[in-house]
């Protein structure tokens, strides 16, 4: 798919990303965002997030986000869903429906294209790597190759998760190239951690329980926990990996407190356990070895819940 033939009538665009976006949604939706700019001046092009986590601020442009969602076009001519189902575009699913034609690009193996026009391909490392693919090369410039590049590291742990391909060396390459400073970008979105969200992986390493013989271990933080520390889910980013790098482990859980007896759940695996399928049962989704869902009932009933989904696979695979 090259997104030029796809929009190419169309006098209004809107771009949006999944609720409480990641680097490979903001960098994924600001890299389509600044090119559509910049190739086509005269159409009418709006990207609608959630407020991105502070770091992404050094992507230029990402100050024109609509964070409102409000927006005076009654309905785009096309809308472009990128890393998400539509049901997990929040504020801007209304603005998908209302849309004369529908694009939806996405590297979720539990999404199964929820567009007019799909180009859904688990086999990517990111959607910020098939929004690459759907660009035209002499057209990017550094900030769009910047954006490019900020998703394909988020989503590949800085090129080192499995997911990486040789295609995706190839495309970090070549957006390496135009110039910008790759190594401070790496550094201030990704590794970097505040103060509070260093102490706050610090609880949740503290708190960890290992179980099912040390291949599955699992850490919450409650409300209060998150409320004293004045944190939000953007500073839990990162935890669910560092659990998942314990030595034996196969599965790690991670879980915040969202409401009265609710969770937002982050799964991870090293690739015997597939949790995408878990996420799937509990109404979420995601990738085998990274997924997510939001469930309810306390602390231990979601764990319950999880490590039963856990054991069984576990089992099948051989390796409990
Ligand atoms: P994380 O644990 O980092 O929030 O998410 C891991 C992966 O699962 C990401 O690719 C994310 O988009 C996906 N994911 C997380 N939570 C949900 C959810 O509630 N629903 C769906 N469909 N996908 C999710
Ligand atoms: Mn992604």
């Amino acid at each position: 798919m090259k997104i030029k033939n796809e929009v190419i009538t169309a006098n209004t665009i809107g771009i949006g990303g999944h609720v409480r976006p990641d680097g490979d949604c903001v960098g994924a939706c600001m890299a389509l965002y600044r090119y559509l700019c910049k190739v086509y001046p005269e159409k009418r092009v709006d990207v609608f997030l959630e407020q991105p986590p502070g770091v992404f601020s050094c992507i230029g442009g990402i100050e024109d986000i609509c964070t409102d969602f409000r927006t005076d076009v009654e309905a785009y001519d096309v809308f472009i869903a990128l890393d998400t189902v539509k049901e997990r575009l929040g504020g801007a699913e209304r603005l998908f429906d209302q849309a004369a034609k529908t694009i939806n690009i996405d590297h979720h193996i539990s999404n199964s294209g929820c567009g007019d026009v799909n180009y859904v391909d688990a086999g990517a490392s990111s959607t910020s790597e098939l929004v690459y693919e759907v660009l035209d090369e002499e057209e990017l410039d550094a900030e769009i190759a910047k954006a490019v590049y900020v998703g394909i590291i988020h989503d590949t742990g800085v090129l080192r998760y499995s997911n990486t391909t040789p295609r995706t060396l190839e495309i970090a390459a070549r957006l390496i190239s135009f110039g910008f400073d790759f190594s401070e970008l790496v550094e201030k979105t990704f590794y970097e951690k505040t103060y509070v969200q260093n102490l706050l992986l610090g609880r949740a390493l503290l708190e960890s329980i290992q179980f099912m013989g040390g291949k599955c271990v699992v850490s919450g933080l409650g409300k209060k926990t998150l409320d004293f520390y004045h944190a939000d889910s953007k500073d839990l980013d990162g935890i669910v990996s560092q659990l998942n790098q314990t030595a034996g482990v196969e599965c790690a859980i991670f879980m915040y407190q969202t409401g009265v007896l609710e969770y937002k759940v982050s799964l991870r695996s090293k690739g015997n356990v597939d949790v995408s399928r878990i996420a799937v049962f509990f109404g979420g989704g995601g990738h085998v070895r990274a997924a997510g869902c939001t469930m309810s009932g306390t602390f231990h009933d979601v764990v319950n819940n999880l490590s039963l989904h856990i054991e069984k696979q576990m089992k099948e695979a051989g390796i409990l």
